[in-house]
């Protein structure tokens, strides 16, 4: 078993604790990079203000998410779909890796890569998505477009009203409770030292790199490998470079276990909806339904969003009314304004790197790990990290 909770103190030492590289967060981004840092031999310290797992990375809805999000597409148009497909090949190396993780990491994460399906119920939504599906083939994503019939060959267990739809095969889901720590206990396996229960509260650059305070000490580290999630934007703004890292409030639903009724990753373009269902036979309904803040700011159910998601569930997959709702749950989610992810060495900062993928994280967090922890050794990264550079949230010139 892997703690989630205990770690050591960081201030060993009068002088504080040292290493090369600290990562701050525990999610599923910051122990995939504390786990690849130390397998190549890095000296790495992870300092997580929670549990391990704590925040988004085990709250998620657990899909792999590789297409355009239709509704970006609709809201914010097609030149924002080009400006985001710089995405999608790495999305499709991130669900490569993901079918290479329970090897890796020796654990079942219950990766399933069996498709998506983006049901449309009118032609004009079917029109818009032939307009994206033109955008991700030109980035390198394989999609089908589907018939009515095909649709109906495809995936029987969907309304027989649909229009039709899209097929990314590339997309698929695994389990958010596992992966997190198979990568924590891959991690400290190579030699990582992971500190649960360590809130980073100041970072001041010193002549050799930085010198970071927590609650529970003080550390001296060369790099530091910001992947704090919501708090990704605030930590940069502790070396002076604040980042618009949103805070998303959602909640997910979930279903009694069932007989096998849904084999892919289901949405509707018409309104919020992903569908899958897991190994164990439970049915998770979200797609990014926002859940309340109560007084204090913490995430509380919103009925209303409870009752939407059931409703748009139930049109599109019917045999979903016969089934009992058994859970909800709240979560915040990492956002940016355009979508794109944030990965890269902040220009103000040298040996500051930052590692947060937006709405898609989970998707993208193990290679996002990989991406971070390899560009903190000095390596190069086969994307062009421009559209993912911190730099272009810089205020415009005068
Ligand atoms: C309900 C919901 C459903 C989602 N569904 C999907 C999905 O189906 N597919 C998908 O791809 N994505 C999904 N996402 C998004 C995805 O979960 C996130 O984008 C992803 O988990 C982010 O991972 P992370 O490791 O970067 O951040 P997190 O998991 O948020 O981890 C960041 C960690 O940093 C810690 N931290 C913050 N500040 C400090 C500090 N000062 N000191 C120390 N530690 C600190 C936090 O406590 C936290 O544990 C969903 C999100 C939610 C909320």
């Amino acid at each position: 078993m892997v703690s989630l909770r205990s770690g050591p103190a960081l201030d060993s030492s009068r002088s504080g604790r040292r290493c090369d590289t600290l990562v701050i967060g525990g999610g599923l981004t910051g122990c995939a990079a504390a786990y690849y840092l130390a397998k190549a031999g890095i000296d790495v310290v992870l300092a997580e203000r929670h549990s391990l797992n704590a925040e988004a990375s085990g709250r998620n809805a657990g899909g792999f998410h590789v297409q355009i999000q239709f509704e970006p597409f609709v809201t914010l148009g097609e030149d924002w779909a080009r400006s985001w497909a710089p995405t999608i090949p790495l999305l499709i190396d991130a669900v490569r890796l993901w079918q290479e993780l329970p090897a890796e990491l020796g654990a079942d994460l219950e990766v399933k890569v069996s498709g998506g399906l983006l049901a449309a119920e009118t032609e004009e939504e079917l029109a818009a998505i032939e307009r994206k599906a033109a955008i991700e083939r030109e980035a390198g994503l394989e999609v089908e477009l589907l018939s009515r019939e095909e649709l109906r060959r495809t995936a029987p267990y969907l309304s027989r009203s649909l229009a039709g739809g899209l097929f990314c095969p590339v997309e698929g889901k695994a389990s958010p409770l596992v992966s997190t720590p198979a990568f924590a206990r891959a991690a400290r396996a190579e030699g990582a030292v992971l500190a649960p229960g360590s809130d980073v509260l100041a970072i001041e650059q010193t002549a050799v790199g930085f010198r970071v305070e927590t609650d529970r000490g003080p550390i001296e580290c060369e790099r530091v490998v910001d992947c704090a999630g919501t708090a990704a934007g605030r930590v940069a703004e502790l070396v002076g470079v604040p980042l618009p890292v949103e805070s998303v409030p959602l909640q997910a639903h979930v279903t009694e276990p069932v007989a096998q009724l849904v084999q892919h990753l289901v949405y509707c373009a018409g309104e919020p909806l992903t569908v899958k269902q897991s190994v164990h036979g439970s049915i998770l309904i979200g797609g990014g339904w926002s859940s309340e803040l109560d007084d204090a700011g913490r995430a509380d159910v919103n009925m209303a969003s409870l009752r939407g998601n059931l409703r748009v569930a139930t049109r599109v997959i019917p045999a979903l009314a016969h089934v009992r709702l058994l859970r909800i749950w709240t979560g915040f989610c990492n956002g940016t304004p355009d979508h794109r992810p944030i990965l890269g060495e902040l220009d103000e900062v040298p040996g500051f790197f930052v590692a947060s993928f937006p709405y898609l994280g989970f998707t993208a967090a193990p290679m996002m790990g990989k991406l971070v922890a390899d560009l903190s050794r000095g390596r190069s990264v086969p994307y062009d990290l421009a559209p993912f550079s911190a730099a272009r949230f810089d205020p415009a010139p005068v």
